[in-house]
């Protein structure tokens, strides 16, 4: 069995292919990015192209969270609930404010709203039933 070479280097055996171009390379000629390798070439497009596909596609998880809790907390346990929404939505518009990668500000901003005015309401209602005890 014949053994690939490296393009670059005739007489050394080559370890992988690139990523990129599909040819054999050895150890000392590709370089590894986000767990593909890529030959000196093809690895300037791989690190120029990369910052630009990732940027604003992060949804922030903490956004999510906050969001979801805001939401099920209509429902359900609003006094557990809508605080902890409330604190993750702080948390998560500073995580976003912090990082121009992260997105998800206009969850954030909606679990903070749905937070304030169902932990408002829901406390109006207990103030009035004391109220009227
Ligand atoms: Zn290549
Ligand atoms: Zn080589």
């Amino acid at each position: 069995m014949q053994a690939i070479q490296c393009k670059n280097h005739p007489d050394v055996q080559a370890m992988d292919r690139c990523t990129g171009c599909a040819e054999t390379f050895c150890a000392n000629c590709l370089v590894n990015i986000g767990g593909q390798k890529y030959c000196g070439s093809c690895k300037v497009l791989a690190v120029s192209g990369r910052p630009i596909v990732e940027q604003a596609t992060i949804p922030s998880a903490m956004a999510s969270d906050a969001l979801k809790y805001a939401l099920i907390g209509i429902i359900c346990f609003p006094i557990i609930l809508q605080p902890m929404a409330i604190y993750k939505a702080v948390q998560a518009k500073k995580e976003i404010a912090a990082d121009p990668q992260l997105t998800g500000e206009g969850k954030a901003n909606a679990a903070l709203v749905i937070g304030i005015v169902t932990l408002s309401l829901w406390l109006l209602a207990i103030f009035a039933r004391v109220a009227n005890a």
